[in-house]
């Protein structure tokens, strides 16, 4: 396994949200301001760290 380096990380998880409903990312720097592209859902959550991207 490889480590990711920071500004990697940092890339994946900094200002990125995903939507509760329909679980797409979205990147803002305003999630309180910030509508999911895909349902118009307001209901963002910050993504977690460790989370491991599946490819
Ligand atoms: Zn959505």
């Amino acid at each position: 396994m490889a480590m990711i380096p920071p500004e990697i990380a940092d890339r994946l998880y900094k200002n990125v949200y995903i939507c509760m409903k329909c679980n797409a990312r979205i990147r803002t720097n305003k999630p309180h301001r910030t509508k999911c592209r895909k349902c118009g859902s307001k209901q963002l959550r910050p993504v977690k760290k460790g989370m491991k991207m599946k490819k």
